[in-house]
């Protein structure tokens, strides 16, 4: 397997990731704990586990002024609203974002998914000019 085909994983159970567990760990330490529960969960040994990371990154959403802690979704009657953020200003400007796929909203899949979409508008776009 290449390190571009090996899957990313995202750990984020309900208990570690209520404040008073998450505070006070740095970056670091968090990620030893994901590594302890997965492994837990999916019964591989956690050295093997452990040895298979290739690189972590960990993002506070709490912290973040821009996210606040939330993600999008989609309240009743707003079939459409995905579609309608992912339409293009202009044919300039160009939108990618979890909000913008209404297959996956408010997940990693739908935002990795938004971001290929928007790339191939662009480069529709710019084929054209
Ligand atoms: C608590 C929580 C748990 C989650 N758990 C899961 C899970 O288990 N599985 C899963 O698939 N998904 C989960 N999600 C959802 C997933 O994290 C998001 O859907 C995904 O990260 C969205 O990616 P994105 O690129 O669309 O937006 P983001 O990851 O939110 O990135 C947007 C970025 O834009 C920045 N930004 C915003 N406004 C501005 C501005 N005006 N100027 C400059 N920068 C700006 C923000 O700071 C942020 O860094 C969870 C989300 C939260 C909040």
């Amino acid at each position: 397997m290449s390190r571009s085909s090996v899957p990313g994983l995202r750990v984020c159970q309900p208990r570690a990731c209520s404040r008073s567990t998450l505070a006070g760990h740095t970056a670091d330490q968090l990620v030893e704990r994901a590594i302890d529960d997965f492994a837990a969960t999916v019964d591989v040994p956690r050295a093997r586990l452990a040895s298979a990371v290739r690189h972590h990154h960990f993002h506070d959403y709490r912290a973040d002024p821009c996210a606040r802690g939330a993600y999008s979704y989609t309240r009743v009657s707003g079939t459409g609203a995905a579609e309608g953020l992912a339409r293009p200003l202009g044919g300039r400007l160009f939108f990618a974002g979890e909000a913008t796929n209404a297959d996956y909203e408010g997940s990693v899949a739908g935002a990795l998914a938004s971001g290929a979409r928007a790339a191939r508008e662009v480069l529709r776009m710019s084929r054209r000019a």
